[in-house]
């Protein structure tokens, strides 16, 4: 699979498998397990957690799934800004390090910004690093201010990546994030690329999808992964779905293809404020 080299020299994968609603039931738990094992068979290494994800629950799932195969899993997760000064940071890491049954993380993202100094939060992640329990870190939710700030402080050069809500619908990053990351040869990872299902009925994305014999998420997908320094992280929990996101990097998307999806969602012509979910 095609990968981003990070600072440390470590590859972010341009596919991953996101894990938001997650350990939040029994019920559905072992299909949950089921799928990122079968993602990981398949041969998708990155896997994206945060301890918020049912408040630590999903950790525990993907631990179900990864155990024996650590080496096999690029595995990211993220703190909570009520949880970013620098030694509860520190402890937070801990506790996913715990949850997720492994003495390391590929990578180690702020949630959010929030109360806590960015400056005390890098350093807590530099202080991470360099005691191998986290390999690379970086932040979420960043607008480009906060990215300059954050790039600015002792510690924020290493910043390897800005995980944002990107997809057909929410194209604002286009305006200003997109390209400034791509300047500073950092990744942007790609969250709720489908905006969680809802993308799925728009006639663009079905009309390209029928044409094509696929399905609208992986037009959907495909269009991301068509982006110049994106990584995409779709959440699925059945084997259907991981097979379909993975094959959505087989897909071309031609020049007609991609001018009906510029028509159905415009590019933002204007700046527009980074939003969230
Ligand atoms: P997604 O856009 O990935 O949508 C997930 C939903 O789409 C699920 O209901 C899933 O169903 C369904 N789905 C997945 N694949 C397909 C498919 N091929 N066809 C039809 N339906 C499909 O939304 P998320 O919000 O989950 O975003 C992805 C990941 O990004 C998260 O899980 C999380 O890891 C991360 N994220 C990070 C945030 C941040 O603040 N940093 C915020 C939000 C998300 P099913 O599960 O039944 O397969």
């Amino acid at each position: 699979m095609r990968s981003f080299r990070l600072p440390s020299g470590d590859q972010l994968p341009v596919l991953g498998m996101g894990t938001w609603k997650m350990g939040e039931s029994s019920r559905s738990r072992s299909a949950e397990v089921k799928a990122l094992r079968h993602g990981l068979d398949l041969g998708i290494s990155l896997i994206d957690t945060a301890e918020m994800y049912g408040e630590g629950e999903a950790e525990t799932v993907i631990a179900e799934a990864i155990a024996g195969r650590r080496s096999e899993v690029f595995l990211v997760s993220k703190v909570y800004p009520h949880n970013a000064s620098y030694s509860a940071a520190i402890a937070a890491c801990d506790r996913s390090l715990k949850r997720l049954q492994t003495d390391y993380l590929d990578l180690y993202l702020l949630h959010w910004r929030g109360a806590a100094p960015l400056s005390e939060t890098l350093a807590a992640f530099e202080a991470l690093q360099q005691a191998g329990k986290i390999r690379n870190y970086g932040v979420s939710n960043f607008d480009i201010d906060d990215m300059k700030e954050a790039l600015d402080l002792p510690a924020g050069e290493a910043i390897a990546t800005n995980q944002v809500l990107y997809n057909l619908s929410r194209r604002g990053i286009e305006w200003d994030l997109l390209p400034w990351c791509r300047q500073q040869h950092m990744p942007v990872m790609a969250y709720s690329p489908i905006e969680q299902g809802r993308l799925l009925p728009q006639r663009s994305l079905q009309t390209i999808a029928k044409q094509k014999g696929i399905t609208a998420a992986q037009v959907a997908i495909a269009w991301l992964l068509h982006q110049e320094n994106v990584v995409v992280i779709p959440k699925a929990s059945s084997l259907k779905h991981v097979e379909e996101n993975l094959a959505a990097l087989d897909v071309q998307l031609s020049p007609e293809d991609l001018q009906m999806l510029d028509q159905a969602f415009p590019a933002p012509t204007r700046p527009v404020a980074l939003q969230m979910l």
